[in-house]
C-alpha cells in the first residue's frame, strides 16, 4: 500500500505507514525519528501539543538545556525538529482505533486514518481524590496545575495533596504566588526525591501537616476550607483555605484500547523491551507503558525506540513480500 499523508478531515481515510497518537514529548520523539526514516509519519496531537510537559513551567533536567527551559518551548522545539524531516503534525484527537486486521484504522474527530503500523503516546492523567466537593469545586479553586493556575492565588493561601515530586515541584511552584502552601501528606515522610524535599523542607512559605489525608472539600462558589483527618488519632479538624491542589499520581490514558490491547492491572498498556504491544506492529511507548520513570527524556527515549522498531517492521514487511 502505497502512503498517502495529506491531511484528513475531508471525509477521505488517508493512509500512512507510521501513525503515532499523542503529542507530548513521546510521540513527538517518535515522529522525528520516523520522519527522518523518511515514512512521512502523521501524529495526532490530540487536544494540546506537547503533553504533560507543556504545562511545566521550568523543565531542568532535560539534557541539552543547563539553565532549564519553559515546558511549552521544549515542545516547540520537538514540533520543529519533527517537521524539518517532513512529520505531519495534526491537531486532532483519536477517538477509536480497529486494530483487528491489516492496515490498522484509527477514528478521530475529524476523520479516519489507516495505518501500516501505530504508536501510542497517549500519555496520562491527575488522578482525583474522588472526595465530596472536588468535582463540584474544580476549576473554583480546585486545580491538578500549579503551572496553570498559580496565578490566581496571588496573596492567597493554598493546600498540596501529595508527597511526590509533582507535589514538591508544583509546590514549590506556587509560592511564587500564593502566601503560604500547606502540604497535606497521608504519611509521615515523603516520596519525593531528596533535592526537591530540601528545597521544599527550607521554603519559608510551605508548612506541612502529616499523616493526614482529605476527606472533604467545602465551599459554595469557591474553596473555603477542607475536613481533615489524622490517620495516626482519627481526630477530624477543618482548615480554611483558598485552594487545594491534588497532585497524587496519574492514570494511563488507556480508555480506548480496553479490550483491544493488553494492559496491565493498572491500566498500563504492557510492552515489552522493543515497545511492542500484543499486536504486531502496535507499539506504546511514555507514560502510557510506563508507570515508574515518567520523565521528559525517558518518554522521548521510548518513543524514539518505538520508531526505530516500527521501522524495522516496515522493513521485515516489505523484504517478505519482494
Ligand atoms: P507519585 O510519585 O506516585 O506520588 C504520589 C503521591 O501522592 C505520593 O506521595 C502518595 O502518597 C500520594 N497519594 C497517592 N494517592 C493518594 C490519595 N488517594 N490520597 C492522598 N495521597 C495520595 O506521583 P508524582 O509525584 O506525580 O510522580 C510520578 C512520577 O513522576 C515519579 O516517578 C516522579 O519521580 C516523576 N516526576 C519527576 C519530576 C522531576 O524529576 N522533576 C517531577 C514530577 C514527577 P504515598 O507516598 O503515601 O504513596
Amino acid at each position: 500500500m502505497s502512503a498517502d499523508n495529506s491531511s484528513n478531515g475531508s471525509g477521505a481515510i488517508k493512509h500512512t505507514q507510521v501513525l503515532i497518537i499523542g503529542g507530548g514529548p513521546t510521540g513527538l520523539a517518535a515522529a522525528l525519528y520516523a520522519a527522518r526514516a523518511e515514512l512521512k509519519p502523521v501524529l495526532l496531537t490530540g487536544m494540546t501539543l506537547g503533553g504533560q510537559a507543556a504545562i511545566t513551567h521550568i523543565i531542568e533536567n532535560y539534557p541539552g538545556f543547563p539553565d532549564g527551559l519553559p515546558g511549552p518551548e521544549l515542545g516547540e522545539l520537538f514540533k520543529n525538529q519533527a517537521e524539518r524531516f517532513g512529520a505531519q503534525i495534526v491537531y486532532d484527537t483519536a477517538t477509536e482505533v480497529d486494530f483487528s486486521s491489516q492496515p490498522y484504522r484509527v477514528t478521530t474527530y475529524s476523520g479516519e486514518y489507516t495505518a501500516d503500523t501505530v504508536i501510542i503516546a497517549t500519555g496520562a492523567n491527575p488522578r482525583y481524590l474522588g472526595i465530596p466537593g472536588e468535582e463540584k469545586l474544580t476549576g473554583r479553586g480546585v486545580s491538578y496545575c500549579g503551572t496553570c493556575d498559580g496565578f490566581f492565588f496571588k496573596g492567597k493561601d493554598v493546600v498540596v495533596v501529595g508527597g511526590g515530586d509533582s507535589a514538591m515541584e508544583e509546590g514549590a511552584f506556587l509560592t511564587r504566588y500564593a502566601d503560604k502552601v500547606t502540604v497535606v501528606h497521608r504519611r509521615d515522610e515523603l516520596r519525593a526525591s531528596l533535592i526537591l524535599q530540601k528545597r521544599a523542607f527550607d521554603d519559608p512559605k510551605i508548612e506541612f501537616i502529616w499523616d493526614t489525608t482529605i476527606k472533604e472539600i467545602e465551599g459554595d462558589e469557591e474553596v473555603k476550607s477542607v475536613q481533615l483527618k489524622n490517620r495516626i488519632t482519627g481526630e477530624t479538624s477543618t482548615f480554611d483555605t483558598d485552594g487545594v491542589f491534588i497532585f497524587i499520581g496519574h492514570t494511563p490514558n488507556t480508555e480506548m484500547f480496553t479490550d483491544v490491547l493488553e494492559l496491565d492491572e493498572s491500566g498500563y498498556i504492557v510492552v515489552n523491551k522493543f515497545m511492542e504491544t500484543n499486536i504486531p506492529g502496535v507499539y506504546a511507548a511514555g507514560e502510557v507503558a510506563d508507570p515508574h520513570f515518567r520523565q521528559v527524556i525517558t518518554s522521548a527515549g521510548m518513543g524514539a525506540a518505538a520508531a526505530i522498531q516500527a521501522v524495522r517492521y516496515l522493513q521485515e514487511r516489505q523484504d517478505q513480500t519482494a
